[in-house]
């Protein structure tokens, strides 16, 4: 095979072995700007200034004013592991490859990780990227793969490490070079856009090319609608059944499966933004000439004007947009009409979807008193802000774990919808909660189904309340705080000891401060 690569450095990019040694060993302890200042140095100046303009944190973040989220490269490496003839290797230190692909098989990726592994005088010297140059040529078959996504995890992000410099293309194959490391890219919400938008970079130019590939499914001759965001299986076909009276169709559903569904995705009528935070792949579709619609059909409300933008985006005479809204609001309704959700709630997530859950809560009748969302303010999901706001709900973007707790014990919620932490913090208190990801955002939200599927999950976590109560009565203060675990005999207390840990490390503590300074 021949191994030459066309690369044609221009003056201003970093070369392969111009990798600035300082980055070895950072990582997620190092500090955030420490990363970004090696990045910096090593001339990843522009995509660190890219992702700050695109998911913005807020000027005034302090230390614990920002999204707890878990590796931020999780979501681009699930967008591409999700792919059919795409292979994802990852560039990066083992312990974080190590939890990544623990994550995506526990999530059931089925598919293997790909990783070029390295050590300080591979990356120093620029040996790494030399690696994974050599593996993408070794990976690069036709047969098998349409793509190849290589992932620049933090070190060799904050080393420089030039992936932009591989060919765009190996013996027909596309190679896809993405930084995602954590100190810019702040949730995995907004890594999956990354890797999507790249995507759709790339089969926009080739598409403007010339002819490409058809997707695989028949397509309707109906105008399509581009769903953007992961959502629940049976939420397009409920969209397609909305939107159908309006002559259109419900098209691909971004981040796609292969990639000639990228094609068939751009070529739409209108972007249905239903998770707010792609703002790379939105880029895309208005290079593309496309118009974004934001919000989604959620709750009686919500529908009624996300119809109306829908039709209004792709030219549908009001009528057929009037007809659109009566077959399904009239439904809708009929199901608030039966069944309510009786209780005060807060809601907390990073899947990015949390307005909308919360749009739909307050049609069905909860007492919502506070959504806090990971994901940033965009011109998505302003209209779902507002719209909560109006109604009175604290909405927090970029929220940290800490404001969502803060929030819980502020309302003192019947049922608190959140993180791990949250509902972890939740149950301490004796409260019922309910994990966003895996109860929430894994279930239909959209349209009839959402509305009657939401009632029925939220009402039977509310309707635990006197299970909780019961268990709190049978094992009362037992296991708390460092009694907790499995003991023979009942923990004795060392107060005297534990006095003495506690002046020895406030000891410490004023004699690194005092060298700080002196240093
Ligand atoms: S790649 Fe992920 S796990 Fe590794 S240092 Fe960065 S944020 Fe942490």
């Amino acid at each position: 095979m021949d191994r030459i690569i066309p690369i044609q450095p221009a003056p201003a990019e970093p070369s392969a072995t111009a990798i600035t040694p300082s980055a070895d060993g950072l990582g997620c302890g190092a500090g955030k700007d420490a990363m970004q200042q090696a990045a910096l140095s090593a001339g990843k100046g522009e995509i660190l200034a890219q992702y700050a303009a695109d998911y913005p944190l807020k000027a005034d973040a302090g230390p614990h004013d920002q999204p707890q989220s878990m590796c931020p490269a999780f979501g681009s490496l699930r967008v591409g592991l999700r792919m059919r003839r795409t292979a994802t290797i990852l560039s990066g230190s083992a312990c974080c490859v190590y939890g990544l692909t623990f994550t995506s098989h526990f999530y059931g990726a089925r598919r293997s990780v790909g990783y070029v592994p390295f050590n300080s005088e591979s990356l120093v010297t620029g040996k790494l990227f030399e690696d994974i140059r050599d593996s993408v040529y070794d990976q690069a078959d036709p047969a098998k793969y349409d793509a190849i996504v290589i992932i620049n995890l933090c070190v060799p992000t904050a080393s420089g490490v030039p992936l932009q410099l591989l060919p765009k293309e190996i013996n027909g194959v596309r190679i896809i070079g993405i930084d995602v490391p954590g100190f810019g890219v702040p949730t995995h919400a907004e890594a999956k856009d990354v890797l999507a938008g790249a995507m759709l970079r790339y089969a926009r130019t080739e598409a403007e090319a010339g002819p490409v590939a058809a997707p695989r499914q028949a397509r309707s001759d109906k105008p399509s609608i581009t769903l953007l965001g992961e959502m629940f299986p049976a939420d397009p076909p409920g969209i397609a059944q909305m939107i159908a009276p309006m002559g259109l169709a419900v098209g691909t559903v971004v981040p796609t499966r292969e990639w000639r569904e990228l094609y068939a995705a751009l070529d739409c009528a209108a972007v249905a933004a239903i998770h707010p935070f792609y703002t790379a792949s939105v880029r895309e579709f208005q290079a593309a000439g496309r118009p974004i619609v934001g919000s989604a059909p959620v709750g009686v409300e919500g529908t009624h004007d996300w119809l109306g933008a829908i039709g209004q985006a792709t030219g549908v005479s009001q009528d057929k947009i009037d007809v659109a809204r009566n077959a399904t609001l009239a439904a809708m309704r009929g199901v608030l009409a039966q069944q309510k959700i009786q209780g005060r709630i807060t809601l907390s997530g990073y899947e990015g979807s949390e307005l909308l859950v919360g749009r739909l809560l307050v049609e069905c009748g909860a007492d919502l008193r506070y959504v806090g969302s990971a994901c940033p303010a965009t011109p998505w999901n302003a209209q779902d802000a507002a719209w909560l706001q109006s109604k009175g709900v604290h909405v927090q973007f970029r929220a940290s774990l800490e404001q969502d707790i803060a929030a819980f014990h502020e309302w003192k919620p019947q049922l608190a919808i959140g993180t791990t932490p949250v509902v972890q913090a939740a149950k301490e208190a004796c409260i019922p909660s309910l994990y966003f990801t895996n109860l929430i955002s894994a279930r239909p939200l959209m349209g009839v189904a959402g509305a009657g599927s939401l009632i029925q999950v939220i009402n039977g976590a509310i309707g635990n309340q006197t299970r909780f109560d019961r268990m709190k009565e049978f094992f009362g203060g037992a296991g708390q705080g460092d009694e907790a675990g499995v003991w023979a005999e009942v923990p004795r207390q060392f107060p005297a000891f534990r006095a003495d840990v506690k002046r020895m490390n406030e000891k410490a503590k004023k004699k690194r401060k005092a060298e700080e300074m002196g240093g």
